[in-house]
């Protein structure tokens, strides 16, 4: 089942002219109608209209964050506020927010580009959609609410909040499909349980679930106590909001809606193209968007594309789903590593907990790191052969994966600093 089978199911030669084509014209409109990219195609003496291929994008300017900010609210608009029909912004907890406008054709390819995610998670338009995301400036909620009201899905604008209120409309309403963050889809099953709510009294089958990073793991839970399936989904509003990509039934990674973004992987630090399946952070261009496009924009994401055919049929690459951010990544003994990484190493290993902290000190010019990691009571007074074997175990293991050497020790249960209910993963002792 598709939305827009296309696109979706498009042949890569047929995709890249289109890519290239809308490249160009984003281009055209940019350097037209942005004086701030106008100016950084004459600083670097870039003709917009002497694009030959697609590689040649590498050629044009980041765009970050900052300069977002520094462009607030308005400044990075192609088109004139009464051409504008919505506003949308990030939630600005860092320094300004970010203020995204949409034209009305806009409107109408994202909710295209959102009905395609829900499709490929399971949606049909027989299907009542609870979606749980905040609606207001944030994206999340109306994305979704226009994608599901395009495919013809009967929507409940539920919005977050009030737990005990979600799970009685699930029942009630009959809900079929539940749109929110990962980690709010497991609270309610534990509000669930407080109310005696069993998941198989419910009529939920799908869980569509992004804005968050989240592990393996967690949709295997999910899965098994709402009995649902759940797929990821990525969007940030910088970029559009969600509709960028979302995992089929394979759930073996998120496809990339192609014809609307050009994706590149490059290395964190040096900004150079990283080969094709490699992890890095994601770069997009939007290849479509009318009021607010950007050009190269440095997501601080951190994923890898998959090029391989997807069983489902869609022919587009996906993204591996999001590792980290950028700001997260450390430089140990001159290798480029992050916690998720050694999170999901450490849980490879039985008998530990998935609670620890990397330690970074410098000696004598040297870096050393060390993994506390919590390990249960026993371990520490009759077990303890076996602790020394879980530790053995685990330096091997972060060795041979990582080509890190790092020191290893258990700790007892909840003995980790934990700062407002959130754990301090990285402790970076080193001066620079
Ligand atoms: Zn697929």
């Amino acid at each position: 089942m598709y939305w827009q089978p296309e696109y979706e199911c498009i042949g890569r030669q047929r995709l890249e002219q289109i890519q290239l084509e809308r490249l160009q014209s984003t281009l055209n409109r940019v350097s037209r109608n942005v004086p701030f990219y106008r100016k950084k195609f004459e600083d670097l003496d870039i003709d917009p209209y002497d694009l030959g291929c697609l590689e040649d994008v590498r050629r044009l300017p980041f765009t970050t964050k900052d300069d977002l900010r520094d462009n607030y609210p308005y400044g990075l608009f192609a088109v004139p506020l009464r051409e504008v029909v919505r506003l949308q912004a990030t939630s600005g907890t860092t320094g300004k927010p970010i203020v995204v406008g949409y034209t009305r054709s806009d409107i109408n390819k994202w909710s295209d580009l959102v009905a395609r995610v829900l499709v490929a998670g399971g949606v049909t338009k027989d299907d009542v959609v609870q979606i749980a995301h905040n609606y207001g400036l944030f994206t999340g909620g109306f994305g979704f609410h226009y994608g599901a009201e395009r495919i013809g899905a009967s929507v409940i604008p539920s919005s977050g909040g009030n737990p005990r209120r979600q799970v009685t409309i699930m029942q009630d309403y009959k809900t079929t499909a539940l749109v929110s963050t990962p980690s709010y889809a497991l609270y309610l099953a534990d509000v669930m349980d407080e109310m005696g709510v069993s998941p198989n009294a419910l009529n939920l089958k799908y869980g569509l679930f992004g804005g968050e990073t989240w592990s393996e793991a967690m949709r295997q839970e999910i899965q098994q106590r709402l009995n649902i399936m759940a797929t990821d989904d990525y969007g940030i509003s910088e970029v559009m909001g969600p509709g960028i990509s979302g995992e089929c039934a394979q759930r073996r990674g998120l496809h990339v809606n192609e014809d609307h973004f050009l994706v590149e992987i490059v290395d964190p630090e040096t900004l150079a193209p990283r080969p094709l399946g490699e992890p890095g952070e994601m770069v997009i261009t939007t290849l479509a968007k009318e009021a607010f496009p950007l050009i190269r924009y440095r997501t601080g994401d951190l994923t890898r594309l998959i090029d391989e055919p997807c069983a489902c049929g869609r022919t587009s690459r996906r993204m591996d789903r999001v590792l980290g951010r950028s700001d997260d990544m450390l430089i140990i003994q001159g290798i480029n590593v992050f916690p998720s990484q050694i999170e999901a190493l450490l849980l490879d290993v039985e008998g530990v907990e998935p609670h620890y902290q990397i330690v970074v000190e410098r000696e004598a010019a040297l870096d050393k790191a060390t993994v506390l990691v919590e390990a249960p009571q026993a371990l520490f007074t009759d077990r303890i052969r076996e602790a020394q074997q879980t530790i053995q175990a685990l330096k091997k293991k972060l060795d041979t994966e990582l080509g890190i050497s790092f020191e290893v020790k258990l700790v007892e249960g909840k003995s980790l600093e934990r700062s407002q209910g959130k754990a301090v993963r990285v402790v970076d002792k080193r001066t620079f």
